[in-house]
């Protein structure tokens, strides 16, 4: 089970840094204090007062669906990758297999919209043959297999796993997923806003099925089976809450017992097609790989092929002609998300290398933007921020003498991942070409499949990272028992080298400690310092904590995105629990970090601790789209941006302190209410 607790969903794909910018110089900077606005009340709404201004002054742009300033920061870091991909795709007969050959013959093959558009779907024409072929439910199965070598997982995905019981190994994994629309809920709910989407969505499929060639007959006869059979593993599929229960979908076997679970699907050939070891392998949900069983029987073969085309023009819609993008990006991008206008193709094209070829970009950047400092300033404020954790367990009353060993023994064991990894992935074996866009594309996703499922039965790498080093984001992997802060996130506006330490704390240092809780989120805690999911809590203790999150989950029931769309507590449980604990520990760092030397400067009348909390607000502080605000509601475990500054600052006596605000305002939670863990 990849359990990734990812800082943010949304705009996952992002970059940046100025050089020079990060290089310490004159004055240190504070908070932004022009973002401020200063007509709210910052006991009443302090996302309002924190960001204000700045969305007075800087509205959304067409192509954002949520917006705050480091999006600002993310657009920046895309130009910076497009200068690099101008220069390597510029170089004159680079070496075959070079990074300026791979990423600049990628990039420019992307660019290539007039030869993109003139080849048409020739280039896929060899696949969507194959699909037409299938004659029987052999060939089925055949062709399932086929299409999982370049990442099309419809609706089946085998994947390499870290082994949930011997955490050093990995192992197999299958899943079944195969639905276009972002929930089960979509298929099966018929309040408007699932309703709504599922019709929209049936239209959209059939336009891509006309897009193809099919007669607009023909196309919602396609559609129409597309939308049956993915229903038909919705029905079957946990829900988002069930699915944050681990031992849900934690079920190893040998292989022998996952084939007897799938009889009509033949994993001996599958395996060796794609040169995987039978050994033990871990279904994630039992009831999806049976309803695949059943439907690779009884789901005439008709409508089998149109489903599997339809995830081929869905997965390729990118890469294919450009109407094919326009009315992905029309039903995704514009319908489902708000946004008004699709991003230009350079960006899609910086993004599509960073995605696929994203560690050869990422040490260009890394060289290019990413200063040594940064990197060794951020590791400090990691360790700060563990060591208040580390002291928050020793000091707290609710946890056992033994528990309290084993939870230091695990928060002890942390990996602190900064800036990039140790040893760069090799892209050998991939061949990229200035020609056809398509063939580039599937050759780096046949290079991922292979590169995933080459681990199984080997020894876990801990070097590996999930996200490219110019990412604006950052993860913690409890599994691993590891944080990992992309060089991206670590500039303005989140980092900032000449900045206060107040101002770096209560903005990346926020983020870190989130990373750092979701080691004792509710799903985190269930891993032990090796990342073995194991139950090492004594009862008391875990009742005590169970009660504490629970305080948090009935916190965030109660806020909302539109009147009728609700957080569920339950589901947005772990993110709500990082940003509580990140905030509190981040402050504490803070304070801490400063004994000895003294109290930072008051600036334009904000004291330091004022500025630790505008840092946060301004950091976390996001306004989305209606439209993602509803879906993010429904998909995102990440908390609206307005809920993750006033949820965990209206739970802390520090903040009411530092705004001198009272009981009985908004922003100022009471007594029985406040939720406290670390
Ligand atoms: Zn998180």
């Amino acid at each position: 089970m990849h359990i990734l607790r990812v800082a943010m969903v949304f705009g996952l794909l992002s970059v940046g840094v100025s050089s020079g910018m990060l290089v310490a110089q004159g004055p240190l900077e504070g908070v932004k204090v022009g973002d401020i606005d200063r007509s709210v009340d910052a006991c009443t709404d302090f996302d309002a007062y924190a960001n204000g201004n700045w969305r007075k002054e800087h509205p959304m742009p067409a192509v954002q669906t949520t917006w705050a300033r480091r999006n600002v920061a993310q657009d920046e870091t895309l130009g910076k990758l497009k200068s690099l991909l101008e220069v390597s795709s510029s170089v004159k007969s680079p070496a075959r297999g070079s990074t300026d050959q791979l990423i600049g013959d990628f990039y420019g093959s992307c660019m290539n919209e007039a030869q993109i558009n003139g080849l048409g779907l020739k280039p896929l024409q060899l696949v969507l043959a194959k699909i037409d072929g299938v004659k029987d439910r052999k060939g089925l199965v055949a062709e399932l297999v086929e299409l999982h070598g370049y990442g099309i997982y419809a609706p089946v995905r085998l994947s390499s796993t870290q082994d949930a019981h011997a955490p050093t190994e990995v192992i197999a994994e299958v899943a079944v997923n195969g639905m276009g629309l972002p929930d089960r809920d979509y298929y099966l709910r018929d309040e408007p806003r699932f309703k709504g989407m599922r019709e929209k969505y049936v239209v959209h499929v059939a336009t891509m099925f006309e897009l193809a060639g099919y007669s607009p007959l023909q196309a919602k006869e396609a559609a129409d089976a597309v939308l049956r059979l993915e229903t038909k593993w919705a029905t079957v599929k946990l829900n988002r809450v069930e699915l944050r229960d681990l031992a849900a979908t934690d079920h190893p076997m040998t292989f022998a017992a996952m084939q007897a679970l799938m009889r009509q699907f033949d994993w001996g050939s599958a395996y060796k097609a794609w040169g995987v070891p039978q050994g033990k392998v871990n279904v994630t949900e039992l009831k999806l790989v049976k309803a695949l069983d059943a439907e690779l029987a009884a789901t005439p073969l008709a409508d089998w092929k149109n489903y599997l085309k339809w995830h081929v023009l869905r997965k390729e819609s990118a890469v294919l002609p450009v109407a094919f993008g326009d009315q992905t990006f029309a039903f995704f991008g514009t319908t489902m998300t708000g946004a008004k206008e699709q991003r230009p193709r350079d960006q899609r094209c910086v993004r599509e290398v960073d995605s696929r070829l994203g560690e050869a970009l990422g040490k260009k950047y890394v060289e290019a933007y990413f200063p040594p400092e940064a990197k060794a300033r951020a590791r400090e404020m990691a360790v700060n921020i563990v060591d208040q954790l580390k002291l928050s367990i020793q000091k707290n009353d609710w946890m056992t003498a033994d528990t309290k060993v084993k939870a230091l023994e695990k928060v002890g064991a942390l990996n602190i991942k900064v800036g990039y990894p140790d040893k760069w992935k090799s892209y050998t074996g991939v061949t990229i070409t200035r020609g056809e866009y398509l063939k580039n594309a599937m050759a780096t996703d046949a290079f991922k499949v292979r590169e995933d499922l080459a681990e199984i039965g080997k020894p876990l790498d801990r070097g590996l990272w999930r996200m490219t080093p110019p990412t604006l984001n950052a993860y913690s992997n409890p599994a691993m028992n590891e944080i990992v802060v992309p060089a991206g996130y670590l500039q303005p506006p989140g980092f900032n080298l000449k900045g206060i330490d107040a101002v770096n704390y209560g903005a990346i240092g926020v983020t870190i400690g989130h990373e750092i809780s979701h080691g004792v989120d509710d799903e985190g805690a269930r891993y032990d310092a090796k990342g073995a999911l194991t139950d090492w809590w004594s009862p008391e203790s875990y009742k005590l904590f169970q009660a504490k999150t629970g305080c948090t989950a009935e916190q965030y029931d109660k806020y909302f995105v539109d009147p009728g769309v609700h957080l569920n507590g339950k589901f947005v449980l772990g993110e709500a629990l990082g940003d509580l604990g990140g905030v509190n520990l981040a402050f504490r760092a803070y304070k801490k970090s400063r004994e000895g030397k003294g109290p930072e400067p008051t600036i334009d009348g904000l004291t330091p601790e004022q500025q630790f909390f505008l840092a946060e607000g301004q950091w976390r502080g996001a306004l989305a789209r209606p439209e993602t605000a509803r879906m993010a509601a429904q998909v995102d475990p990440h908390p609206a941006g307005k809920y993750r500054v006033i949820g965990p600052l209206s739970n802390m006596p520090e903040f009411e302190k530092a705004f001198s605000c009272k009981q009985g305002d908004a922003m100022v939670r009471t007594e029985a209410e406040r939720c406290v863990l670390w």
